[in-house]
């Protein structure tokens, strides 16, 4: 059995399903020939958003599962398997998957995930987040500190808490922030991040979190999408230019050292070179340590889709090669600044060269280092001796490689 795991978020992604699809249907044809049936299942948003026009298009496929319903997938290879034809599921069911999917077992993951939130209210009208993963949904406390035990229990120092739209989470008091404190408190767990976050949901006691709590890391992915207040109203942001500014301004207020990241779609219908200059000018004034930009692409059923005014493909590449170099070169000298300082690497995995481990620093950065008594799992003071736009290099602070106490940033 084969499934693909699909997303739907820009076209080019989706389309890889289809041409996927085409390898295996190949193969299928080649087990069948030998007597051995293969199962093809196609499952995650391309999955929820084609539904049956994935099943007339791809007669290869045996079973479509949309993310609201991977808990009913042995129930649906089972019915494929008996072979009555094609199997569909894309329902929003009433009871919820995590119930009902498997307890996260030893994966032995030093950086685990955890699912706080699904599904979005927001809208932005060039996206697709709200049809494919549906209303927003937030998982209860008491279920959220029991995975996050399990996953501390089998090896996790780190724990990233994930939704479409993170920081709208709203299963106990004080939100994600208050989320975000009750996981403090667990032992053994040493760092906690989340991602991805709204600037509209930037709440007060979340941005005071991010003094307070220790574990909490110091860095933060918050797209921005665009710099100018006509595109972001086109958008359906909910939020301008400066009101972005001033939740990084009081972000960085809490915690100077903050790491920022974002995300930034360049030529939305409309775009002028002047709407596109204001997204440079508030790149260069934020200061990003990294960022992903995309061309706006056109989603079916999304509002954006069916603007006038779509900006043609060239001016979109030139606008992405711009900003992706100026994002680049920030990337670069946030990197730089780190040479000759010493920073905690909580170690992840083997690197390419033996007795090589690769870690990352509080901000993110992939460190790898030659670090002898170093083991996965620990978190060790390293003097950083070179940095790439993607990479640092690290050695011993002091010689030895020592695993520190505590992950906290000195
Ligand atoms: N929930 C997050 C991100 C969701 S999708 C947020 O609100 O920021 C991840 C990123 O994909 C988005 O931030 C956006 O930059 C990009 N994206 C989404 N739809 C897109 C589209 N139609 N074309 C190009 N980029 C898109
Ligand atoms: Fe999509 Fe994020 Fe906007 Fe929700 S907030 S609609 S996930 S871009």
């Amino acid at each position: 059995m084969v499934i693909l795991n699909t997303c739907h978020i820009r076209e080019k992604a989706a389309e890889k399903v289809y041409s996927e699809l085409g390898r295996l249907a190949v193969m299928k044809a080649a087990h069948a020939a030998e007597g051995r049936p293969m199962l093809i299942a196609v499952a995650g948003c391309v999955a929820q958003a084609e539904g049956e026009e994935m099943l007339r298009r791809a007669k290869v496929v045996d079973v479509v599962v949309g993310p609201q319903s991977y808990h009913r997938l042995p129930e649906l290879v089972a019915r494929a398997a008996r072979g009555g034809g094609a199997v569909l599921d894309t329902e929003f069911p009433a009871e919820s998957k995590f119930d009902h999917l498997p307890e996260a077992r030893g994966g032995q993951e030093v950086s685990a995930f955890l699912s706080v939130q699904e599904g979005c209210d927001r809208f932005c009208s060039f996206c697709v987040v709200p049809y494919t993963r549906g209303a927003e949904y937030s998982r209860p406390l008491a279920a959220l500190l029991d995975e996050a035990r399990q996953l501390i229990e089998a090896g996790a120092r780190e724990i990233t808490l994930l939704g479409q739209n993170v920081n709208a989470y709203h299963g106990c008091a004080g939100g994600l922030g208050g989320l975000i404190r009750w996981l403090a408190e667990l032992d053994g767990l040493d760092r906690i991040r989340y991602t991805t976050s709204h600037p509209r949901d930037m709440d007060e006691d979340l941005i005071r979190a991010h003094g307070e709590v220790a574990a909490l890391m110091p860095s933060l992915h918050l797209p921005v999408q665009s710099g100018s207040d006509r595109v972001l109203a086109a958008m359906n942001r909910r939020h301008t230019a400066d009101h972005y500014r001033g939740v990084v301004a009081r972000l960085r207020e809490t915690r100077p050292d903050l790491a920022l990241s974002g995300d930034f779609i360049v030529g939305f219908p409309g775009e002028t070179d002047d709407d596109f200059a204001a997204t440079l000018a508030l790149v260069g004034e934020i200061g990003y340590a990294q960022a992903y930009s995309f061309k706006y692409s056109p989603r079916p059923g999304t509002p954006a889709a069916t603007l006038p005014d779509q900006v043609p493909e060239a001016v979109k590449a030139a606008r992405l090669e711009a900003l992706q170099s100026l994002l680049r070169a920030q990337q670069a000298a946030f990197n730089r600044r780190f040479v000759g300082r010493v920073l905690p690497v909580l170690f992840e995995r083997a690197g390419r060269h033996p007795g090589q481990l690769v870690g990352r620093s509080p901000y993110m950065q992939s460190v790898h280092a030659t670090a002898p008594g170093a083991a996965i799992g620990e978190i060790v003071d390293l003097r950083i001796i070179e940095a790439g736009t993607n990479s640092l290099a690290a050695a011993p602070a002091d010689g030895l490689a020592r695993p520190t106490v505590s992950s906290s940033v000195a």
